[in-house]
């Protein structure tokens, strides 16, 4: 691959931002020095430095970040805040969308991946990836509410596919859903009466949020979500 390809392909930054860094004379393959664009890497066995930034290119990238409130999930907005702003330097930017959608109040895990065939395959009704939501309760939930989320409910037109409810306490549950509706564990939990004050994510698929601190951010492997 060439030397201008490899470095936007890093994320590194634009065509013209990477022209001006490759002119700099900062860049070292394998401590050699170098300055033209057209040198060619081999993305095996080379070292590629700018100063002492070692840069890693990884074809298909995966982050999970454990999202704040007041963040709306999109890669740009005029007036909100979106979720790209919680992405740390280290983050390799090109191409990257979250996968799915949290509300704007609503805490968790969100991944976040280049890759538009995971994604897809992540979303895709027919796949019933699990969610698991810690959501916290206006009133108190009872026996009744809870079977009828587990069996199914109308939010609007939609009937729900079953879920998995596991009580913490009278008004903290845990939702397991398959499927990602707009707005679907509010709706579902209006549709008993009831009313959501706080979401979280705690996982999605194989992925879980663990210990991974309010905000931040890790790489995961592909072997990790499947
Ligand atoms: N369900 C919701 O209602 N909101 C979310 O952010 C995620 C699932």
């Amino acid at each position: 691959m060439r030397l201008d390809k490899f470095l936007t392909e890093c994320g590194v930054g634009t065509r013209r931002d990477v022209k001006n860094i490759i002119s700099k004379n900062e860049i070292t393959i394998n401590d050699k020095k170098v300055n033209s664009p057209k040198e060619k890497i081999d993305l095996e066995n080379d070292v590629i430095k700018i100063g002492e930034r070692v840069l890693k290119y990884k074809k298909d990238r995966f982050y999970i970040m454990n999202k704040t409130s007041g963040f709306i999930t999109a890669t740009e907005d005029t007036r909100e805040k979106t979720v790209m702003e919680l992405l740390p330097e280290w983050v390799i930017k090109k191409d990257l969308f979250p996968v799915g959608r949290l509300d704007k109040d609503t805490e968790g895990l969100l991944l976040f991946t280049n890759n538009g065939k995971i994604a897809h395959e992540l979303l895709s009704p027919k796949k019933h990836v699990d969610k698991t939501y810690l959501v916290k309760l206006l009133k108190e939930i009872d026996k009744k509410s809870v079977n009828l989320l587990e069996e199914g409910v109308d939010i609007g037109g939609y009937i729900t596919k079953p879920s998995k409810v596991q009580i913490i306490n009278n008004t903290e549950i845990l939702l397991t859903i398959c499927e990602g509706k707009f707005h679907q564990v509010k709706k579902m939990l209006e549709a008993v009466g009831n009313k959501v004050i706080y979401l979280k994510r705690l996982s999605f698929g194989n992925l879980e949020l663990g210990d991974l601190p309010l905000g931040e951010v890790k790489e995961v492997d592909l072997k990790d979500i499947f």
